[in-house]
């Protein structure tokens, strides 16, 4: 039985690579601390006799007994909110963490894959995006503690393996959605989803003029399956690149909810990017990917997954400080 380790196993999408991999028959050994995930995303799988689960923060030093085939790592705060909380555990989850997994890599002879982000463009001057852009990123605004960790974590990956020889993969993930999103991480899917559901009007930041490109989790799932099972070294992006601008999206979501909120405009945060949209030939090429599930579908099964949490958990949503967003 193939051995995978993934970390960040409790988040949305390490828990979603759990289910995959175990219905693959994998030996899956998940790995979380716990801070932005939720042991909720993956207590169905304890009682497998395949799945094993470790509660280890893997910016410290990381030991998994026994052999590896593969490694996922997937741990990493991944929402603005979280980044102003946790900035430091941000820098050090990717810096860090990805550093052990590496060593643990070399030491187990295993391939690893790594989850990069379409944030590593920035605020992108091209569009849509290629991985051949290099990006358009400040080091020292909000986001800089996310983006920087993670164009770190491609540095270091590709030293692995340029130098070492390491069977490395990168997968540059843009916006994902789907059931086991965290509701209050204040992204804009849950946010808009929480607030249809509690009654509350829904807030565009900036004029809502803004683009990006939502991916539904199963294509993304798919894709990164696929793109551990090839044999390409440099990163590839996995997104949807069916654009719409937030404010358009907003008025989706008033109509897929049936709800008659109004949209309410709050201020643009900072280095929020103005345009997002991911070229996706690559993926195509190489890994003959393409994402499969249309906005109306996956937009349709995630609101039925917010619909079925309960009143407690709908009223803990957390909005976002916009002070702290405008602070040096
Ligand atoms: N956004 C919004 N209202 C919200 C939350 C987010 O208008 O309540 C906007 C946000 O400014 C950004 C877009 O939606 O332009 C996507 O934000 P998200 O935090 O989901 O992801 P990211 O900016 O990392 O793509």
């Amino acid at each position: 039985m193939k051995r995978i380790l993934i970390t960040g196993a409790a988040g949305f999408l390490g828990s979603h690579l759990c289910d995959r991999f175990i219905k693959e028959g994998f030996y899956v050994i998940a790995m979380d601390n716990l801070i932005t995930g939720d042991l909720k995303n993956i207590e169905h799988l304890f009682k497998l006799e395949n799945f094993e689960f470790y509660h280890h923060d893997v910016s410290k030093f990381v030991h998994v007994p026994g052999k590896l085939d593969y490694i996922l790592h997937f741990a990493s705060p991944a929402s603005p909110i979280d980044y102003l909380k946790i900035p430091i555990q941000t820098l050090k989850v990717g810096a860090l963490g990805t550093h052990n997994l590496l060593g643990l890599a070399k030491e187990k002879n295993a391939r690893i894959l790594i989850a990069s982000t379409s944030e590593i463009y920035g605020d992108p001057l091209v569009h849509p995006q290629t991985e051949e852009y290099y990006g358009n990123v400040n080091t020292i605004g909000p986001r800089g503690v996310y983006d920087e960790a993670k164009r770190f974590q491609e540095s270091i990956t590709m030293a692995y393996h340029r130098f070492h020889g390491l069977d490395t993969r990168i997968v540059r993930i843009f916006n994902t959605y789907g059931p086991r999103m965290r509701l209050n991480d204040g992204r804009v899917i849950p946010a808009f989803m929480g607030q249809a559901l509690r009654g509350e009007d829904l807030t565009v930041f900036g004029d809502g003029s803004q683009t990006r490109s939502f991916c539904y989790v199963d294509d993304e799932i798919e894709g990164i399956y696929r793109l551990l099972m090839s044999d390409y070294n440099l990163p590839v992006n996995i997104g949807n690149p069916n654009e719409i601008t937030i404010k358009e999206f907003a008025e989706e979501i008033i109509k897929l909810t049936g709800t008659n909120q109004k949209i309410v405009y709050k201020p643009l945060p900072k280095d929020d990017p103005m345009q997002r949209q991911p070229d996706i030939s690559k993926a195509r090429e190489i890994l003959g990917w393409e994402p499969e599930v249309g906005r109306e579908e996956g937009m349709r099964k995630t609101f039925e997954f917010f619909k079925k949490l309960s009143k407690a958990d709908l009223l803990k949503t957390e909005h976002r400080d916009f002070t702290l967003h405008n602070k040096k």
